[in-house]
């Protein structure tokens, strides 16, 4: 979700969007697969750092955050925006042309393409049509590499599921996953350690949904300047992930990180993938000090680093 998203938001907050908590309602429903990598006898939990490229400020930002990556050797994958990238194409290509980095779509403008809570109505289907095809049209372009994945502005608490018509675009298209689960139940924060399923269940069993992970952290730090807002889900499944107010330091956030990414190792989750933005990053950390302690944590650990399209290949064998 990017800066601009303010003035819809406004109209939400005096919206009484309070319904029944939701005992297993949407979240069961998005974890079809959680049983069969546990019997998998799966042991690796993969870490990605990813980040959702959508903004003007994006560029320097990223300058900053591929320096640390090398410094790091962490690999990333970035979700790049079509319009974003198209604003500064040769810069994004020099700074990111990289073996170490996985380049997807963000959509071409960030527009809806299901209904979102927070960020708007879905659009129309040919906007749609436009948004994922001139989306990866853009990466394709700059990078001179296939776009595999992409992450729909905002995402969803329900993914993709029952939209066959965005589904079917998605195919066509050729994308091989999306990244669309990015809200907990009933549009709660955090998002929960969703694993990986495919769409098999709405007709496309060659899709694959790979989730986010965690807090949009721009929310964490009030960069959208929603203020204190109904986010959490009472009771709250996961209590420790919710911070006592907004973050204030570089290490507040690592702390809210590693909650997730201990949280993950420990119960043997075939992933963790924080959401984060350029933009947000360097408007919090210009020197990406959460970046440096996010990754030493994570060469501490057992994690291992990948990109999404590496998840990719693993879950789809
Ligand atoms: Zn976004």
């Amino acid at each position: 979700m990017y800066e601009g998203q303010v003035s819809q938001v406004h109209g939400i907050s005096r919206r009484d969007f309070v319904r029944s908590t939701v005992a297993g309602g949407i979240g069961a429903a998005v974890l079809p697969d959680l049983a069969k990598s546990q019997d998998a006898g799966q042991t690796e939990t993969r870490y990605i750092a990813a980040y959702d490229t959508e903004s003007s400020a994006c560029l320097a930002a990223c300058s900053k955050i591929a320096e640390v990556h090398r410094r790091f050797e962490m690999p990333a994958t970035f979700f790049i925006l079509g319009k974003t990238l198209d604003a500064n194409p040769a810069e994004y290509r020099k700074l990111l042309d990289d073996p170490l980095f996985e380049i997807a779509s963000h959509t071409y403008t960030h527009q809806m393409l299901r209904d979102n809570v927070f960020c708007g109505k879905a659009v129309s289907i040919d906007e749609k049509r436009n948004e994922i095809f001139k989306g990866k049209e853009a990466v394709e372009r700059v990078f001179e590499r296939p776009c595999i994945g992409m992450r729909p502005g905002c995402g969803f608490d329900n993914a993709f599921k029952g939209e066959p018509q965005v589904l079917k675009l998605v195919q066509e298209a050729g994308f091989k996953y999306v990244s669309s689960l990015l809200w907990g139940p009933d549009y709660s924060l955090p998002v929960p350690l969703h694993e990986p399923f495919s769409y098999k269940a709405d007709g496309f069993s060659d899709i694959w949904e790979l989730p986010g992970h965690g807090w949009h952290e721009n929310l964490l730090k009030d960069h959208n300047r929603w203020g204190p807002r109904r986010l959490t889900l009472w009771p709250p499944p996961f209590p420790e992930a919710i911070p006592r107010g907004f973050c204030k330091t570089p290490k507040d956030e690592f702390e809210v990180n590693k909650v997730f990414l201990d949280k993950a190792l420990e119960t043997r989750k075939p992933f963790v993938s924080l959401i984060w933005h350029p933009w947000s990053l360097a408007k919090f950390d210009p020197d990406m000090k959460m970046l440096e302690l996010t990754f030493t944590h994570v060469h501490k650990t057992s994690l291992k680093p990948c990109t999404y399209s590496q998840l990719y290949e693993y879950v789809s064998g």
